[in-house]
């Protein structure tokens, strides 16, 4: 029997990847944070496409992008995202990359550029991809699919005590601040916005914990 394609989109921090892991482990599903992606491509672009002004360089970025290559590895379950070749997983989640990502990830040839590898990868089924536009572009035909929405101050408390366990430094208000402008650039820009797909079931989580949100996932997925 084909395993099930599921798409996890929503709103900045409301738990998406690591519910999409659970999840994954229990179904015995590849998990697939896209997210990443485009944060390891904002990390090469902030180390070699950087300006005279300091700021990213997207034509520079855009003759670039061959030079990228992304790979996950598995460590005992946990996916460690690669940059050619090296660890950037502690990297993609510094203020820096977080302050630039979503000017990066509006851009049509970086858009395209991981597009490819994303649906190649969803092919054989059995995968759960989380981010921002899988179940309207990405994998418009999922088996199933879900928008995650939370209040801003929850959100905001979550990222801050996820940076927290990191070890990344973070003054609450910019940690809002940045959640704030993220999903205004990426609800509202040209190609493939932040947007709930028509046939998603939307999750507010504000008051619901991690295995919550797990559950009631789960209880969509075994009664369709
Ligand atoms: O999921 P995460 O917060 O790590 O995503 C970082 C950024 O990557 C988002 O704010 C968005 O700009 C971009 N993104 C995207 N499309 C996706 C996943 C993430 O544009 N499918």
């Amino acid at each position: 029997m084909k395993k099930p394609v599921i798409a996890i989109d929503g709103y900045s921090s409301t738990g998406k990847s690591s519910i999409s892991k659970v999840i994954a482990d229990k179904l015995g599903l590849i998990h697939l944070d896209t997210g990443a992606l485009y944060r390891g491509v904002t990390w090469f672009a902030l180390q070699n496409c950087i300006d005279e002004n300091g700021s990213i360089d997207l034509q520079k970025l855009f003759s670039s992008l061959d030079q990228i290559e992304l790979e996950f590895r598995n460590n005992d379950g946990e996916l460690i995202l690669y940059l050619n070749h090296i660890d950037i997983s502690k990297q993609i989640r510094t203020n820096e990359v977080s302050d630039n990502v979503s000017i990066v990830a509006k851009q049509k040839e970086v858009r395209d550029f991981l597009l490819h590898s994303q649906r190649s990868l969803a092919e054989k089924g059995g995968i759960i991809m989380d981010g921002r536009d899988i179940g309207t572009v990405v994998l418009p035909n999922a088996d199933y699919k879900f928008f995650l929405t939370a209040s801003i101050d929850e959100r905001t408390n979550r990222r801050y005590f996820e940076l927290e366990s990191l070890g990344i430094q973070a003054e609450r208000e910019q940690v809002k601040k940045n959640l704030i402008v993220r999903d205004k650039i990426d609800s509202e820009r040209e190609i493939a916005p932040l947007k709930q797909a028509e046939d998603a079931i939307v999750i507010d989580n504000t008051n619901l914990t991690k295995d919550g949100t797990i559950d009631l996932i789960l209880s969509h997925i075994k009664n369709i």
